[in-house]
């Protein structure tokens, strides 16, 4: 796991094993909030790496969880043992609490080869939603941090907006691993994916922190945006 210091107040830790899946810490003065968890077992990984970031586990108040994937929602359950409240989309609450399975993804043609190569890893155990969330809501951390829902690559796919700090968080809703910037693949409806990610080009912000891959900033978020 790789910790990349986005912001003073945002930290990713990168797996690169798992497509470079990010999982993000914000502070707000010593309250952490979380963004997804990564596969079942990163609880250890994710504890070691905010120890090196001179945080306890105990600090985590909340866990958001940007949609129902596996390499997201793994170690919700562990999480929430440590005491932190689980907030997850109402249309994905279901899944991570294990009462419906995940909907197998639609695949396109190009997919199919990359699916059929996928090792499939333990399930992730069922985790509490303390709170489900819903479009429009604002969120009481990182000065108000507002829910989009991005129905699409899961019925329950949520961005997170920070205004204030002009960040914005997607999810697997775009990707930006090895310096290609694309909508997510393994969707429910790639159409509605990539008409999502036309819509958060939209907002005008400095930080994008995808599901997997590196930050966008500077030039490849001004090209991503189509403001070059
Ligand atoms: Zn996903
Ligand atoms: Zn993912």
């Amino acid at each position: 796991m790789e910790i990349v210091s986005l912001l003073p107040q945002l930290t990713a830790f990168r797996f690169s094993q798992v497509n470079d899946l990010n999982v993000y810490v914000w502070n707000d003065g010593g309250v952490l909030t979380l963004i997804d968890t990564g596969l079942p077992g990163s609880a250890d990984e994710i504890e070691k790496g905010l120890g090196s970031l001179g945080f306890t586990r105990e600090q985590v108040r909340r866990v958001i969880l940007t949609h129902a994937h596996d390499d997201h929602i793994g170690s919700a359950a562990d999480l929430a043992e440590w005491g932190a409240e689980i907030w997850a989309h109402h249309a994905d609450a279901d899944i991570v609490r294990g009462d419906r399975p995940q909907p197998a993804p639609v695949l396109r043609e190009w997919e199919l080869p990359i699916a059929e190569a996928l090792e499939l890893g333990p399930s992730p155990r069922p985790a509490p939603v303390h709170r489900e969330l819903r479009s429009g809501e604002v969120l009481e951390f990182g000065g108000g941090a507002e829910v989009l829902a991005v129905p699409g690559h899961t019925a329950g796919s949520l961005a997170l907006h920070l205004p204030q700090h002009r960040v914005l968080f997607t999810g697997d809703t775009l990707a930006n691993v090895r310096g290609l910037t694309m909508p997510g693949v393994f969707n429910l409806d790639s159409a509605a994916v990539e008409a999502a990610a036309r819509r958060l080009a939209e907002l005008d912000v400095d930080v994008v922190c995808v599901g997997h891959g590196s930050e966008l900033t500077g030039a490849a978020l001004r090209a991503w945006q189509g403001r070059e």
